[in-house]
């Protein structure tokens, strides 16, 4: 008997003649995770399911490493299973010894037991060779429970503990608790976005839900100054993008100053400060998206939040480029961001004070503002050809893989 680890797959079945492709991206983000857990375990995929086997003399924590598992989107949920294989145990023999099978239930029972509650047992057996009907083996396995271990109550439909015992034609699996994943898409599988990331809640959570939906992640901020080269990886923005690497694999960060537009802006004393910064923003996101091909733009934009958000401010920002901009937590109440923020360990570096690019907008911003006149005033002022080439100039980046620094490519 092997210890092994099953992870199942959510909307992967669904998706047609693009299943195959869908199924190797997921098997080689898993593959590069347990390679950044410094482990060289294999990943098999078969049918709906992938299977990694942990060898037989591994003592590390292995409901640490399914945690870790869990981030991994495209994954549903996974379980760690005690594996019968066909050709060491003859489990689809005349009379199958079941011994080990009764012993190990018993183990986990003991294992498992929480006095007053109720527990069930669950078998599925998608090959019928198996001699048994499912519900004997129910019986007979809820039966030595009963008598052998200090469990007292069944519950067949709302139990408090669940025994599996999964029978295939590859042999039998037995686990007692499936850990729920994170589920959705594999990184890579759908397309690549360009994150405006700020010091702020909201942006992380729009990069890890695009990250959860197959989306290949990269990030811009803007800041005032430059960092230097050794406190970069300790910079509160570059700790973010780390904890989302953790969930999406390889990302880049480029900080990039605002420092261009803020000169250009001095001493002219325009009313549309906020939303000309944020089309600045967007101009400049833009030019790095394309030589990043990234196809899309997503913000932490959230309708009617703060003056940068009415519906008048985002449409000017939206028209200000031609590229789309994806803003996944528009419809989002704060504390569903804030719940997600804490869910996924993100809360406590969001939290910590982080001066960002208010200090160059006005107490009183616009709330309402028309693209062709913003058209009209950039024309007037700006050079934007020459404050994207000065800003993009100055860029400095650093990059991430499942929250390891790498080298960037
Ligand atoms: P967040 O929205 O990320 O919590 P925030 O609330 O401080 O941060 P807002 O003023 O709400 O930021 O900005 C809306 C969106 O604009 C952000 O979600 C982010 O996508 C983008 N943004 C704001 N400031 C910056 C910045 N300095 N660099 C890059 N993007 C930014
Ligand atoms: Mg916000």
């Amino acid at each position: 008997m092997r210890n092994r680890i099953i992870l199942h797959y959510g909307e992967l079945t669904l998706k047609g003649c693009n299943r195959h492709s869908f199924v190797k991206k997921l098997r080689t983000n898993v593959r590069n995770k347990i390679k950044s857990l410094d482990l060289t375990w294999d990943v098999v995929s078969i049918h709906d399911r992938m299977f990694i086997e942990i060898p037989i003399d591994f003592t590390g924590d292995i409901d640490a490493i399914a945690e870790k598992l869990a981030e991994i989107p495209g994954i549903a949920w996974l379980s760690k299973v005690y594996w019968f294989s066909v050709k060491q145990y003859d489990i689809f023999g005349y009379k199958p010894e079941l011994d080990k099978l009764d012993q190990l239930i018993e183990k986990l029972a003991n294992e498992t037991y929480q006095k007053g509650k109720s527990f069930a047992v669950r078998v599925k057996r998608s090959d019928k060779r198996f001699v048994k009907t499912s519900k004997e083996l129910e019986m007979q396995l809820a039966t030595i429970i009963l008598k052998n271990t200090e469990w007292k109550n069944v519950n067949l439909n709302h139990a408090d503990q669940y025994f599996y015992v999964d029978i295939s034609s590859r042999g039998m699996a037995v686990h007692t608790n499936r850990i729920k994943a994170i589920g959705g898409l594999p990184v890579a599988s759908t397309g690549k976005i360009m994150c405006l990331l700020s010091g702020g809640f909201d942006s992380p959570i729009a990069a890890y839900l695009m990250a959860k939906r197959g989306c290949t992640v990269d990030f811009v901020h803007f800041t005032a100054s430059n960092i230097q080269a050794s406190k970069l990886e300790t910079y509160k923005v570059a700790r973010i993008a780390q904890r989302i690497s953790e969930f999406c694999g390889k990302v880049r960060l480029y900080l990039v100053p605002y420092t261009h537009f803020d000169l250009a802006l001095m001493e002219k004393n325009l009313d549309y400060d906020l939303i000309l910064f944020r089309r600045f923003m967007a101009r400049v996101a833009q030019s790095l998206a394309e030589k990043n091909y990234a196809q899309c733009l997503v913000t932490g934009d959230n309708l009617g939040q703060v003056a940068s958000q009415t519906m008048e401010n985002i449409v000017s920002m939206t028209k200000s480029i031609e590229m789309p901009v994806l803003r996944p937590l528009l419809t989002y109440n704060k504390e569903e961001i804030v719940t997600l923020s804490r869910q996924l360990g993100l809360f406590d570096v969001c939290v910590e004070p982080y001066k960002d690019c208010c200090a160059l907008i006005s107490n009183t911003p616009k709330t309402k503002s028309l693209h062709e006149k913003l058209e009209h005033i950039e024309e007037r002022f700006f050079d934007y050809e020459e404050l994207i080439e000065d800003t993009l100039d100055e860029k400095q980046v650093i990059a991430f893989q499942f929250g390891k620094r790498i080298d960037f490519e």
